[in-house]
């Protein structure tokens, strides 16, 4: 596995001679570029890849190509080469981005009006981990809805959330109030998301 800084040192350039020679080389050929293929050839190869199924990267494919990358570290300038050509171009997905049919960002149906990352900045903090623990104890760990317990030989896993009595969206002062906390299994969590 390769590891440790690739410095480019010299720029690589081929020649205008050996670019024409290239080019004369390649006119006419199959590959090409603007070379198209005829009729004949596009429907046997239609005939051929018929009831094939489509290309898909397999996972091990996917690993081995993570691993080959993992490990390496650009230098400094190389970033910047890489950054100065990217300049000016378009990125793949603008399109799908600008496209006004789009069900992403304010026109999608589960749009709250960007307060994600504000509730993300919550839950991460340890204010509020420190809270969930607390329910988490005054309720000994057990669901206050079904009384199901995580314990070894249960056969199951059961995961335990501190769900908002009154709602985290609108009463934002009792948000890390432990009264206003209550221990629920991961079930009984999700029946409370349908109740408005
Ligand atoms: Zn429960």
């Amino acid at each position: 596995m390769p590891t440790g800084v690739y410095v480019r040192t010299k720029s690589w350039k081929h020649s205008k001679e050996w670019k024409n020679k290239m080019s004369e080389r390649m006119r006419g050929k199959q590959y090409a570029l603007g070379y198209r293929h005829s009729e004949e050839f596009k429907r046997k190869m239609s005939e051929m890849r018929k009831g094939k199924k489509p290309y898909k990267m397999t996972d091990r494919a996917r690993s081995n190509m993570s691993n080959t990358h993992k490990g390496i570290h650009l230098s400094e300038a190389h970033k910047q080469h890489i950054s100065e050509a990217l300049k000016g171009k378009t990125p793949k997905n603008l399109a799908l981005i600008n496209s006004p049919n789009k069900k992403m960002g304010k026109n999608h149906w589960n749009w709250k009006g960007g307060i994600t990352p504000f509730r993300t900045k919550i839950w991460h903090s340890s204010e509020y981990k420190k809270w969930r623990m607390a329910v988490f104890i005054r309720d000994n760990f057990t669901c206050q809805f079904c009384g199901v317990r995580s314990h070894m030989g249960l056969g199951k896993t059961v995961y335990l959330e501190a769900h908002h009595i009154k709602s985290f969206k609108d009463y934002p002062e009792l948000r890390l109030v432990v009264e206003n906390g209550i221990t629920l299994c991961r079930e009984c969590h999700n029946l409370t998301k349908h109740i408005k």
